[in-house]
């Protein structure tokens, strides 16, 4: 037996012992997840910085607090979201006790990318735990500091017997792939999505998958120019664009541009001053491979460089930059950019924004700024995306109480909150029945008659439930 399969064995033995199903073990290990980030803040901040030269700030607000949150809005709610669930009935049931059970799906496997190694590892296996399921996580190689730190304090603090970790990169996950789980849940990009799907059904496993693509962003009609670019340039700029709903492409018509571009540039000389390389608040481009990806697209690119467009490989620094006169075909429009450049691309109007939009794969996110609510609502009924955020970029995903997940290419399935909780949960369907109403009951038995029909037809349909008792 190779290490991966007495892993996923020793997880397994846990499972069917049953140990994670009470609510005490869940809420137990959950206040544990708690300690082990409260006490290791620091270690967390330092790791955030070595892999990605993340800000404390950017580190504290999107890493630590967004699994605080989680775990404390499940700590509150769990209780809740356990009790079982009762659905209405019609008159051939109106006895019987039936409800909806959540129930823990058994091991589960949790794969996690780079760019918040923490956050996105963390709020799935929260749901997951949460769930009453034992979990297996295996963060991403390409940040190797946070990568360590996860490798170190999950043993320490989680039970042993039920979550583990395992490293590696892709080689270790096909090998770690080929196990069977009860549900894989992915986070990463599209070609790696595929290669997950086809593991998973060979076991036939479940698949959630949150994938990234171009999450467009649209402005039109009258805005406050100042805060709309203010919004925007921090949604982009966050984690140095690293982020998979940070606004990939911007739509506007050419005035729209011109207004657009001094109020960026002072925005940009605002947050990071003249030389952003030396702020700080800052982060840099995860590996040397990402790096070259990122400048060779602005290599290709027909587009003109207005801002930023420098970048030095010894610190895998790239400047904040923005691109106009960028051409639907261009090479920043081939594939999800990932990182600190900003296409500005102009038509006539919204009305041909949103067709662009829809002739392309749908986002994670679509992004619309404009003081009209008509304007935001026409963008909103005729588009798709995971998600949506009118006047402001990324901060949709913050809220537990909103599901966060892709749709179509960008994925499927999703979590934050209650949705983690459900995603992790099986929804085992249950009547409990009595003895009552046994003529009632009897009309399904042959010899089949018309009569007996007609009242059964009657007694289960719906309306039965309201129409007698
Ligand atoms: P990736 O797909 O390269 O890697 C993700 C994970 O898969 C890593 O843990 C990696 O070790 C593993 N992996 C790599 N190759 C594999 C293979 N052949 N078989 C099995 N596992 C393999 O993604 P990434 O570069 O870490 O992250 C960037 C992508 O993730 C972007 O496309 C971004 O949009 C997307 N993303 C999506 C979300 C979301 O919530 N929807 C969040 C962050 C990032």
């Amino acid at each position: 037996m190779d290490t991966h399969s007495a892993v996923v064995e020793r997880l397994r033995s846990s499972f069917v012992s049953g140990v994670t199903k009470p609510e005490a073990f869940r809420q137990t290990q959950l206040m544990n997840a708690m300690s082990m980030l409260q006490e290791n803040e620091q270690k967390i901040i330092e790791a955030m910085h070595k892999d990605l030269a993340k800000p404390k700030f950017e580190a504290l607000l999107s890493e630590f607090e967004m699994v605080i949150n989680e775990i404390h809005y499940a700590i509150t709610n769990l209780s809740t979201w356990m009790k079982p669930e009762y659905v209405s009935t019609n008159l051939a049931t109106k006895f019987d006790d039936c409800f909806v059970r959540r129930e823990p799906l058994g091991v589960v496997l949790v794969i996690g990318p780079w760019n918040y190694p923490l956050q996105l590892l963390f709020l799935p296996m929260i749901g997951a735990i949460a769930a009453g399921n034992c979990v297996i996580v295996k963060p991403s190689e390409v940040s190797p500091a946070a990568e360590a730190l996860i490798a170190e304090l999950i043993p320490k603090y989680l039970s042993q017997d039920c979550y583990a970790v395992v490293t590696g990169g892709s080689e270790e996950t096909v090998a770690l792939l080929k196990n069977r789980f009860d549900h894989i849940f992915f986070t990463g990009s599209q070609a790696v999505g595929r290669s997950i799907l086809q593991a998973a059904s060979v076991h036939l496993t479940p698949v959630t998958l949150e994938l990234g693509g171009k999450s467009p962003c649209m402005i039109f009609g009258q805005v406050n120019v100042t805060v709309a670019i203010r919004r925007l340039m921090w949604a982009k700029f966050f984690n140095a664009g690293q982020s998979c709903v940070a606004p990939d492409y911007v739509l506007c018509t050419p005035p729209t541009r011109d207004a657009m571009l001094p109020e960026i540039s002072k925005v940009l000389e605002e947050f990071y001053t003249t030389d952003p390389q030396a702020s700080p608040d800052f982060p840099r481009i995860v590996s040397p491979r990402h790096w070259t990806r990122l400048m060779d697209l602005l290599k290709k690119s027909k587009g003109r460089v207005v801002v930023g467009g420098g970048g030095s490989p010894e610190d895998r620094y790239i400047a904040p930059t923005v691109v106009v006169d960028v051409p639907a075909d261009d090479a920043l429009m081939q594939e999800e950019i990932f990182g600190p450049i900003l296409p500005i691309l102009t038509v006539g109007s919204v009305e041909e924004a949103i067709e662009f939009v829809k002739g392309r794969e749908k986002p994670l996110a679509v992004y619309v700024f404009s003081n009209s609510s008509a304007v935001v609502n026409q963008v909103l009924e005729n588009t798709t995306s995971g998600g949506f955020c009118s006047n402001d970029g990324i901060v949709h995903i913050t809220l537990p109480t909103l599901p966060f997940g892709g749709v179509g290419a960008s994925g499927f399935g999703s979590y934050h909150g209650r949705w983690g909780f459900e995603t992790f949960s099986h929804r085992r369907a249950c009547m409990l029945r009595g003895w009552a109403l046994e003529r009632l009951n009897g009309l399904r038995y042959p010899p089949y008659t018309e009569n007996k029909l007609y009242w059964l037809r009657w007694s289960t349909s719906p309306k039965s439930s309201c129409s007698i008792l």
